[in-house]
């Protein structure tokens, strides 16, 4: 669904992105870096609220970037033997980093509006698997499943024991609001921020996640160095939810 509001960060976006590309391009000093293409950068580009938004080599966002740094530093390990399900996979350096491992499945409700090769197409409401993967990848898709904790717990029987789901939802600083898709497109939008989110997550998710069984951490973006923070931009929440050893398909 196209609205004024899609239309007007879309274009902020492509505005402050050309800028970017012409101030390097005019010598500009590159004095930033991205951590999902490797390429310095004279800076990031504004989407909607936030002012270092985007790459302008790549278009890599903050979440894209954290998830890039983390495992790039061993904070993370794509486990290269192992399966893993990639939701939604449109984040570029992500494919690239997950579909050299053994068993890579990318998947999503709609394959068709993805160009990476052997998408799948899975139904998280749906998913039926058991002791199947090691890692489970999502980033701003919990937002929008029709019952976020069924899916959690399909998640949690989908993971070996000891497999790892990492998930990135939009926050907000209050509790989580849950809607439905009753709620028309447009109220849907000026409540969860998208016509297509049913709901809006607040630091509680934190709780879903433990409820489905789930060990967790929680790695914030606010808690690296500010040195490092500022000079990749990063930003955003990344869940941990770990399956633990010795448990069986929930
Ligand atoms: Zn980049």
């Amino acid at each position: 669904m196209i609205t004024f509001q899609r239309v007007a960060k879309a274009a902020g976006k492509h505005l402050t992105r050309t800028m970017l590309v012409l101030r390097k391009a005019i010598g500009a000093r590159a004095n930033r870096a991205c951590t999902a293409c490797g390429q310095s950068v004279v800076g990031f580009f504004r989407y909607g609220d936030n002012a270092e938004w985007g790459c302008p080599n790549c278009g890599a966002s903050p979440r894209e970037r954290l998830m890039n740094l983390l495992i790039a530093e061993k904070t993370l390990t794509v486990p290269e033997q192992g399966a893993i399900l990639h939701m939604a996979p449109n984040e570029g350096s992500l494919v690239r980093r997950f579909s050299t491992a053994a068993d890579y499945v990318p998947a999503d409700l709609d394959p068709a509006r993805y160009s990476v090769p052997g998408m799948r197409r899975v139904d998280l409401m749906a998913l039926a698997d058991a002791d199947r993967y090691d890692l489970f990848y999502a980033s701003h898709v919990m937002e929008h499943v029709p019952d976020d904790q069924a899916v959690l717990r399909n998640i949690y029987r989908a993971l070996k024991p000891g497999g790892e789901a990492w998930l990135i939802v939009p926050l907000w600083d209050k509790p989580t609001e849950d809607g439905s898709f009753d709620i028309p497109p447009r109220e849907r939008e000026r409540r969860f921020g998208q016509w297509d989110h049913v709901r809006q997550y607040g630091l509680d998710f934190a709780d879903r996640i433990r409820d489905a069984g789930f060990q967790l951490e929680e790695i914030d973006a606010s808690g690296i160095d500010a040195d490092t923070r500022h000079f990749f931009a990063l930003d955003d929440r990344l869940f941990r939810a770990r399956k633990p050893v010795g448990s069986t398909a929930g």
